[in-house]
């Protein structure tokens, strides 16, 4: 006798598998990944009655086919996992739907107890189940549960203990599925038996029903046998004998069978007695899922997440951006001037502070989807926009991928592309991974934000909401376009869940937006650190050669011994050393820290009183200031041409570098969009992350930038005063963001996911030219109608 056991359990979602798990193992468990795919996997143990018993919380399923990922492991675990026991849990108020699975575990011939979960939900509803009738049709133990009060966990540890050592062999078998079937069944059964094909422990019928529901996986195995051929056969010649009779597929009779036994079992064991109160979920669906109201109330919601997003984070942005800032300030007074400055302030600092500043903003919008998932309002989404979704060629199921992937802006087309496994058709599936990309993902709206700060101030969430629009319109629209071209077809019926509404816990909302923001930080912390560092270096090397540089020294040599030359320059300035110090006293005066100067010579304050410093005017005399108001003149004036003659030299200097020639090469391309060289550099670094365009961006300009009293002004202001930038090119930039080309990291997925290099080509291509054409009209049409310039 084994003491030790494996029970797996196994169910449809939100059965209660995850909660009785954690009822039966406690504390003692491991949670992992199932061998070579992201799906969750947890096991656990415990000691009961001398025995330690093994537990295994499958991916809940509807069904045993193959058609997603979590189905296929479930499966292929009670296969090949030869589990002493499966523990069917089931949703004791859903009974119907529920027992879909449990049919098909016990035709597989997998040794079945049940849990009739959530029996507190049914009975509230007063749906009463007799459960040793139900026993007696399905031929299992089936022991009544409340996964959450841990009611029945113990008699259920007996029941598995008692099944497993139950040495009667199991059935495999419990629908009769009516004389014609049965005979193919038994035919194929026969060839089987006869090239001794065997798979684990199951039984040889339900390969049978498989190979006639054409499962691909069975399929394929028993293609591998030898005797392939006549099994084969022997198939082809029963399918086509059953659509001769049925005029119907065989996948369709097995199905209608099943439900036909379901509904059977279920009149003999279950009593629901008639009362018209009507279930909370659905009175509330009566509102809001309403024809009309319904749509009304899901743009107020999508609205209201957006308001919240952006005004309720954003003292913790401008908070997070001062650090940054702050941080930024103070590497560069402690080094010296040089690579090693240069690399931490505008290579580390300013490139991950770009993206980092923006947490707050992710998060928020986190929690925010996190509450519209957790209640069950997300499915109701899915379900009103169902109907306009297939008109596009998409699926129902491709809304949760949309708007995991940027649907809701803040998203990730990686989680989203891997949302499609559950899809069951094929096209409806590619397609929705290839449109996901478009969406407006969390990497993009650091982007949106910033040219949204800098050219749109005071219409933020009005265009944040406008822009997710346009992105669901876009994607539509190539959905559309890829389905009626490169993927035509028709598309399949297919039923939507309407899960009931529950109020989500603030723990697990907390989890939600914790693990997800923290994915965010963690890919600025990498990823993005590591591309700011090239992306740093390709815009540093080659510098400018000596002779290159030595007009423009000399220029401002000629320039600064000019100034002092001047008799009123001398009043205050002797030196050229002199000219720096005052230079930096302004820069301190600008961020407050003026007191540092306190013994330093007067005139400095009182030409930066005359200069227009806040600071200084308040200490100096009104007549001492009209004193130097001529000094005051000349300076401003040789400043205004040093920094003009230094601004030249670092774009230069920035032009020469790798990155500036790919972007001056870039030019002749997005010319008739008008990006310049420095915005192509930022795009060429987006296409690894789109995060690192706002990052590369910062990097340019602070670069480009020499004049030390701007030394602290924040990208978006710098923005604004470059010339060639106004509301227009603003807009031309997000789209292209929106649309081009899908970041590394989700062209590793769309690969992984369609299995070919073609389609993430596709992904590549269709988009980065979509991108284009959109820019490109909205800036002809823009300067057409001459706005935003
Ligand atoms: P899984 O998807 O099968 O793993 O389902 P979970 O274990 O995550 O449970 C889904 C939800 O049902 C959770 O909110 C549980 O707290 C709740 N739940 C589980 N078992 C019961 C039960 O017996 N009664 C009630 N009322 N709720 C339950
Ligand atoms: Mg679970």
């Amino acid at each position: 006798m084994p003491n030790r056991m494996v029970v797996a359990l196994a169910g449809n979602p939100n059965a209660g598998k995850t909660t009785l798990f954690n009822a039966l193992t406690g504390a003692r468990q491991h949670v992992g990944n199932w061998p070579g795919v992201t799906v969750e996997k947890k096991e656990g143990s415990l000691w009961h009655a001398d025995h330690e018993i093994h537990v295994v919380d499958l991916p809940g399923t509807y069904s045993l086919t193959a058609y997603s990922l979590e189905e296929i492991i479930a499966r292929n675990f009670v296969v090949q996992g030869a589990p002493d026991v499966v523990l069917d849990v089931v949703d004791a108020s859903n009974l119907e739907r529920n027992l879909y699975l449990s049919v098909q575990l016990l035709e597989m011939g997998a040794k079945v107890i049940m849990a009739l979960n959530m029996i507190d939900v049914a009975e509230g509803r007063k749906i009463h189940i007799d459960h040793k009738k139900l026993s007696e049709l399905l031929g299992i133990p089936i022991i009544p549960t409340n996964g959450k009060k841990g009611v029945g966990i113990h008699v259920l540890l007996d029941t598995a203990l008692d099944k497993s050592q139950d040495e009667k062999p199991v059935a495999g078998s419990v629908i009769q599925y009516g004389t014609e079937i049965e005979e193919e069944l038994v035919k194929i059964e026969s060839k089987l038996n006869e090239a001794r094909f065997h798979l684990g422990k199951l039984s040889n019928r339900w390969i049978a029903v498989k190979l006639l529901e054409g499962d691909p996986e069975i399929i394929s195995l028993v293609n591998g046998s030898e005797t392939t051929n006549e099994i084969v056969s022997q198939v082809e010649k029963s399918r086509k004998h059953l659509i001769d009779i049925f005029a119907d597929t065989p996948e369709i009779l097995f199905t209608d069978a099943r439900y036909g036994f379901i509904s059977g079992a279920i009149k003999q064991s279950v009593h629901v007695e008639t009362t018209d109160r009507v279930h909370l979920s659905e009175n509330i669906d009566k509102y809001l899922t309403n024809r009309v109201l319904g749509p009304v109330i899901l743009l107020l919601v999508l609205y209201s997440v957006y308001l919240v997003t952006f005004q309720g984070s954003e003292p913790l942005v401008n908070w997070f951006e001062a650090f940054f800032k702050w941080l930024g300030a103070t590497v560069t007074d402690l080094l010296p001037e040089g690579l090693l400055r240069s690399l931490l302030v505008s290579g580390i600092i300013d490139g991950v502070g770009g993206v980092l500043g923006f947490t707050p903003l992710i998060a928020f919008m986190f929690f925010a989807i996190a509450i519209l998932e957790d209640t069950g309002y997300m499915a109701r989404i899915a379900f009103m926009l169902d109907r306009v979704l297939r008109g596009f060629g998409l699926h129902g199921a491709s809304m949760l991928a949309l708007m995991v992937s940027g649907g809701i802006a803040g998203g990730c087309a990686v989680p989203g592309i891997m949302a499609t496994r559950t899809m069951k058709e094929p096209k409806e599936r590619l397609v929705t991974i290839l449109v996901a990309p478009l969406m407006n993902c969390g990497a993009k709206l650091p982007v949106y934000a910033l040219m949204i700060g800098a050219f749109f101030p005071h219409g933020k969430a009005q265009i944040m909401f406008l822009l997710t629009i346009v992105s669901w319109a876009l994607a539509l629209t190539a959905a559309k376009i890829i389905r009626s071209t490169v993927l035509a077809g028709p598309s399949a019926p297919f039923v939507l869940e309407l899960p009931p509404y529950r109020m989500p816990t603030l723990r697990g909302l907390l989890i939600h937006t914790w693990e997800r923001t923290w994915m965010y930080v963690k890919k600025a912390g990498t990823v993005i650190l590591a591309i700011s560092v090239i992306i740093w270096a390709m815009m540093t090397f080659p510098g400018l050669a000596p002779e290159k540089a030595e007009p423009f020294d000399k220029k401002i040599e000629t320039l600064t011994s000019e100034f002092l030359a001047l008799p009123s320059a001398q009043q205050v300035f002797a030196t050229e050393a002199d000219l720096e110090t005052f230079a930096n006293f302004r820069t301190k005066l600008g961020e407050g820290r003026g007191a540092e100067f306190e013994n330093e010579k007067r005139g400095y304050w009182v030409l930066a009183a005359a200069l227009g410093d806040k600071a200084a005017e308040k200490r100096v005399a009104k007549s001492a200031i009209t004193e130097m108001t001529a000094l005051a003149e000349d300076y401003k004036k040789y400043a205004d041409e040093k920094a003009e003659v230094e601004n030249e030299k670092q774009s230069t200097k920035l032009r020469n570098t790798i990155a500036g020639r790919l972007g001056v090469a870039l030019e002749y391309v997005f010319k008739p969009i008008g990006f310049d060289w420095r915005t192509n550099v930022a795009l060429v670094g987006g296409f690894a992350a789109k995060e690192v365009v706002v990052s590369t961006l910062g990097t340019a300009y602070s670069l480009g930038e020499v004049n030390p009293s701007e030394e602290s002004s924040s990208l978006p202001e710098r923005l604004q005063k470059e010339s060639g930038w106004n509301p227009l090119m603003a807009v031309c930039l997000i789209m292209f963001v929106m649309l081009y080309n899908p970041c590394f990291t989700t062209l590793v997925v769309i690969r992984k996911e369609t299995g070919t290099w073609r389609w993430t080509l596709f992904a590549m291509g269709y988009t980065t030219l979509l991108a284009y054409c959109v820019a490109l009209v909205v800036k002809v049409v823009g300067s057409l109608l001459n706005v935003g310039i």
